[in-house]
């Protein structure tokens, strides 16, 4: 395995995650939401620090910043178009751009929506990609900055990722995600087996991050705004792919 992912409960509901390139050692943190679980899990794994990778601005995935870079000051990365509201970044990201943990190569995609300036970070040859709350695990995160339009057009590039790409988002959102996924699409057979599988998952205290983008295509409704079976489902046949998301979004925001 190129890469090995360590998934980091935070807070009430957030994950950070490390992430070690198991040929040279280095390691990667995606976000901050508090410094004790992570430089606890990094002692557990007898792991280093080697760089930091922010996601967004908001408060619960930078929090824990200060603590974690006191204690190991790894160089900061994150979005060049959120310099301004992010602490000072050793490293100013954007679309398109790529940099390397160790031997990995990590490429940027912006995927603004939920705040501007939101950045995904995909490994292609560790075969994942953190979201953050852009693409959630069964959902999408709120649009508190952009316009359905944008959060659209970022989610429609995390679609061109390879099927067999792993997905891990800023937030343990997952079985509520799915109860609403069902209210959108009652009859989706590979929906109602997931949605088993995640209430189980979390019954057994497990979390549910990592499920590859082609489950997230068969079973995420935000991900199947352009199918017509969801678009006629919702009576909205013959409207365009963006309308049926905001449609999926504005429910969602009212379940
Ligand atoms: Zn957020
Ligand atoms: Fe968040």
């Amino acid at each position: 395995m190129p890469i090995e992912i360590l998934t980091i409960p935070c807070l009430s509901d957030n994950y950070a995650y490390a992430i070690q390139d198991s040929e040279t050692g280095e390691v990667a943190v995606v976000d901050a939401p508090e410094a004790a679980p992570i430089l606890r899990a990094l002692s557990f794994k007898g792991w280093g620090l080697n760089q930091i990778l922010l996601t967004h601005h908001h408060s619960d995935h930078i929090d824990g910043l200060d603590l974690l870079h006191q204690a190991v000051a790894a160089p900061i990365v994150g979005a060049r178009a959120d310099a301004n509201r992010l602490p000072a970044l050793e490293l100013a990201v954007g679309e398109g751009d790529a940099f390397a943990l160790g031997t990995q190569p990590v490429h940027i995609y912006d995927v603004s929506g939920h705040t501007k300036g939101h950045v995904a970070y995909y490994f292609p040859d560790g075969n994942a990609v953190f979201t953050g709350d852009s693409l959630m695990v069964m959902g999408c995160g709120r649009l508190f900055e952009g316009s359905a339009e944008l959060m659209w057009d970022s989610l429609s590039k995390l679609m061109e990722l390879p099927p067999e790409t792993r997905i891990y988002s800023g937030h343990e959102y997952t079985a509520s995600n799915a109860k609403f996924a069902l209210s959108i699409e009652p009859e989706n057979k590979a929906l109602i087996d997931r949605a088993r599988q995640i209430s189980e998952a979390r019954a057994r205290g497990d979390d549910t991050m990592g499920p590859t983008l082609a489950l997230e295509m068969a079973t995420n409704p935000f991900l199947r705004a352009a199918l017509p079976e969801v678009k006629a489902g919702l009576g909205m046949q013959g409207a365009s792919d963006v309308d049926v998301f905001a449609e999926i979004r504005r429910r969602k925001d009212n379940f």
